[in-house]
């Protein structure tokens, strides 16, 4: 009759909704042929970051971080740190003490930056920062001392010294005018003169990878990789100093800055981008840079999830076809919502009550469908992050003619250390695409202040030895 006839019409209805919402995720999944051909590119990309001729035009820039060993011990002595670039702005008095009571204390406190600031012009940005740093000092009452400061500055830098690097270009959030080309140091030093109130000594620039790095190696020698998985993404790795050709030497090592975030900005990637990653890209503060890490990271991932949900409501899937000003809303999906929502311990309900909180009005349905949304934007992230981490390993394999390399990563960053899947769904990967190597995950706590202090600790030695 007349109600079988709509209940089949129905059935159908629903069954090509699903396949077309199939067919629009499938492009997210990627099968382990096309994980490897990520980790053969990204190799190919290290290889022209490394390489004279071609790093001119590589867009994985691997940039010398003149750091050219791990933390032996006998670093020591009292340190600020400035912490930029990442989820919060931190300021730090780091205290390092040698020999038997080897230790480090950390005083630290958190500011922070509005959003003028990032995005305003660059005096404004690092007078900000100087008044920070201004109140830390008399928050911690040592105003007049002035200490050694390690700067982790959390974007690409090409650096000439340990204590010397120029903005190669913004990331992330920031777009303060006048410092892309500047020398960091100097931008900092020059917004100190202007307050005329305290001076510092800055003797390192520091990467947030580096500075993790660092952190885990003072405890764990093995530990020669850093990664970052939070705002941004990006890894470091002690590479053969003979194979970085753009710094003078052949013996030993230096720990590379990769700036695997721009991995795929010259096209590489462009078959595994979705229509989804694209949208995401143009409507960023940087549209065609650092496409590799709009793929990866917490502050993009949930712009992807958002941006498939429009569509998806669009089509009729979703929220019964109504797109709220919610959904329009740029930046509404933080990873911390997304490592909620993909809790295993979350009942739907809950899911519901959580969507409900952001303002989406949501049946049971619709929560499964977002939760499913959620989970495959993040298991690609974790496993194009893998993907990364599977070529720098064999990297670091082939350059020590090793069979099997033993190697630890220093890991730190919001996403990684939140969300319930990413950090297993990466290290699987990793496994799978680089079988000879084993590599264990380190959880840095506090890295990027504290691997900030060691290799300060290193640049004062290493300039009271040139000064005798
Ligand atoms: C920056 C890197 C940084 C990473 C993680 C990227 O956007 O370019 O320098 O290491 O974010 O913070
Ligand atoms: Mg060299």
């Amino acid at each position: 009759g007349k109600g079988a006839a709509m209940v089949t019409a129905v059935a159908y209805r629903l069954a090509e909704q699903h396949r077309q919402m199939e067919e629009i995720l499938a492009a997210f999944k990627l099968s382990t042929e096309q994980l490897m051909q990520v980790k053969d590119r990204m190799r190919i990309e290290m290889d022209r970051g490394l390489q004279k001729k071609t790093n001119e035009s590589a867009t994985v820039k691997m940039l010398p971080s003149f750091v050219c060993g791990t933390p032996d011990g006998t670093e020591h002595g009292d340190f600020l740190a400035l912490d930029l670039g990442g989820t919060n702005f931190r300021v730090l008095l780091v205290k390092i003490r040698s020999g038997k009571k080897r230790s480090v204390e950390m005083h630290n406190k958190i500011y922070a930056i509005p959003e003028e600031a990032m995005q305003g012009t660059g005096e404004e940005l690092f007078d900000h920062i100087v008044s920070c740093i201004s109140d830390f000092l008399d928050y911690m009452g040592i105003k007049g001392a002035r200490l050694p400061l390690g700067f982790t500055f959390s974007f690409p830098c090409r650096q000439t010294s340990l204590d010397g690097g120029v903005l190669v270009t913004w990331t992330k959030g920031f777009n303060a005018s006048n410092c892309e080309g500047h020398d960091v140091p100097t931008l900092l030093r020059e917004a100190i003169k202007r307050r005329e109130e305290f001076d510092l000594d800055v003797v390192a620039l520091v990467n947030d990878t580096v500075g993790t790095m660092m952190t885990c190696a003072y405890e764990e020698p093995t530990c020669e990789i850093g990664l970052i998985v939070g705002t941004g993404s990006n890894a470091c790795y002690m590479e053969e100093a003979k194979n970085i050709e753009m710094v003078e030497g052949d013996v030993g090592r230096m720990c590379v800055n990769m700036e695997w975030g721009a991995f795929g900005d010259n096209g590489c990637l462009d078959d595994i981008r979705t229509e989804f990653d694209k949208i995401v890209d143009d409507y960023s503060l940087n549209p065609n840079k650092q496409r590799f890490e709009k793929m990866i990271s917490g502050m993009y991932l949930g712009e992807i999830v958002r941006n498939i949900l429009i569509d998806f409501t669009r089509k009729g899937f979703l929220f019964r076809g109504q797109i709220s000003e919610t959904l329009k809303t740029r930046g509404i999906f933080k990873t911390k919502f997304l490592s909620q929502i993909e809790s295993d311990r979350l009942a739907l309900l809950q899911v519901r009550t959580i969507l409900q909180d952001l303002g989406l009005n949501s049946t049971c349905d619709d929560s499964i469908l977002v939760k499913m949304v959620c989970g495959i934007v993040s298991r690609r992230a974790a496993q194009l992050c893998g993907a990364g981490m599977a070529a720098v390993v064999e990297k670091i394999k082939e350059n020590r003619g090793l069979k099997t390399l033993n190697v630890a990563v220093g890991v730190d960053g919001t996403l990684y250390k939140l969300h319930p899947h990413f950090s297993r769904v990466m290290h699987q990967t990793v496994s799978e695409l680089a079988p000879n190597c084993k590599v264990k995950f380190l959880l840095s706590e506090d890295g990027s202040g504290k691997g900030a202090a060691l290799i300060s600790a290193v640049g004062v030695r290493l300039r009271e030895a040139k000064a005798k």
